[in-house]
């Protein structure tokens, strides 16, 4: 398998003796003009196109399933995507988050994958039900950026990466394909609309806290004492609230961005009061704002999302207490947008083929 010019930033471009200006143009094609082989890059001589097919890899991942939602204003789409070894990943393209970008945000939000499976094993979550399979590479993540903006039609303004996966437990490849969709000769996606989502790993936020782009950053809280967080999230064990809380506090002095509480609410287990008041206190310490994302049930797993008396009465109870919260309606949910239940779905549907 070849590697993918995705990858690379274009000092890393192969010359083959051409002169350096090639870079440049190679980039243009690839991020201006959208180029799908290297055949149409006009400027570029014949034999260097061959030299860069024979090595380099420029195909964007293959869609086999594309499902479209026309329950809100704006439409949500959902790709399972396959990459050149089989693997299947997920984005899904959804109207803005208002709790990230703002309630004028007439736009939507690509979300990206950055693993094949999970490690992390959270109860409620369905992309960890089979494990982990592999990290994505940088230009994984990339070209799902431009194989959504292909599909749909319409330039990425807002990216989350809160797919399939733990973005920081991809470190590495998560950074760079943050700086070639930040790039102005990449995909030129301001730092400000893009948003890192992490179920918690304490030292790698402040890794990330240390990294050049002011990016944003959500917590996949779910859980606002360790007593009930550890029944949701087995890294709690690990990173337990304190280290995490004072991780986001290391990451707010050095960025300056407001930190976003995502709390999926569960019927019975973190909907109470006392995770409400739990749940204020931990924000005023962070500077937090939170988003309530109501539980999708996932096939197999025993959590339901709590009557909408309750969830709104736990939305009330912080709002009083002068709290910015913002409750995620469900979007996507007739198309099974939560994260990882397409691939599931798909890879059940494979395996019951196969059996
Ligand atoms: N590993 C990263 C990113 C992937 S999960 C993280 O933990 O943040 C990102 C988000 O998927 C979770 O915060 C949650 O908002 C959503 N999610 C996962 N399972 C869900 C479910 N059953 N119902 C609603 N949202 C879910």
């Amino acid at each position: 398998m070849k590697p993918l010019i995705f990858d690379m930033l274009p000092e890393e471009y192969p010359l083959c003796g051409q002169p350096a200006y090639r870079k440049k143009q190679i980039a243009e094609w690839l991020y201006k003009n959208r180029a799908e082989t290297f055949d149409e890059m006009k400027n570029l001589p014949s034999a260097f196109k061959s030299e860069l097919d024979a090595s380099l890899s420029i195909s964007l991942p293959k869609i086999i399933r594309e499902q479209r939602s026309d329950e809100t204003r704006l439409a949500t789409f959902k790709w399972l995507w396959q990459m050149q070894d089989g693997a299947l990943v997920e984005s899904v393209l959804i109207p803005a988050s208002p709790a990230l970008y703002g309630e004028t945000a007439d736009r939507r939000t690509l979300c990206v994958s950055t693993q094949v499976g999970c490690a992390y094993g959270c109860h409620f979550c369905a992309s960890g039900l089979g494990g982990w399979k592999r990290d994505l590479t940088a230009g994984e993540i990339v070209a799902q950026v431009l194989a959504a903006e292909k599909h749909s039609g319409e330039k990425i303004q807002n990216l989350v990466f809160m797919g399939m996966g733990e973005p920081l437990a991809n470190f590495d490849a998560l950074l760079r394909s943050l700086q070639i969709i930040n790039a102005p000769w990449g995909i030129g996606i301001g730092a400000r609309h893009l948003t890192v989502s992490t179920c918690g790993l304490a030292p790698k936020i402040k890794m990330l806290a240390e990294s050049p782009l002011q990016i944003g950053l959500a917590i996949s809280l779910h859980g606002a004492t360790n007593e009930v967080r550890s029944q949701l999230m087995p890294i709690n064990k690990k990173h337990p609230l304190e280290e995490l809380v004072s991780a986001c506090v290391f990451y707010q002095e050095k960025k300056g961005r407001l930190i976003t509480f995502e709390f999926i609410l569960i019927d019975g287990l973190n909907d109470t009061p006392e995770q409400a008041s739990k749940l204020t206190e931990i924000c005023r310490r962070v500077d937090a704002k939170i988003n309530i994302i109501p539980c999708n049930p996932v096939e197999g797993l025993p959590w339901r999302k709590p009557p909408e008396d309750k969830i709104e009465r736990f939305c009330e109870t912080m709002q009083k207490r002068g709290l910015r919260v913002t409750l995620r309606k469900e979007k996507g949910g007739n198309i099974d947008a939560a994260c990882g239940q397409l691939r599931l779905k798909e890879e059940t549907n494979i395996k019951a083929f196969t059996i």
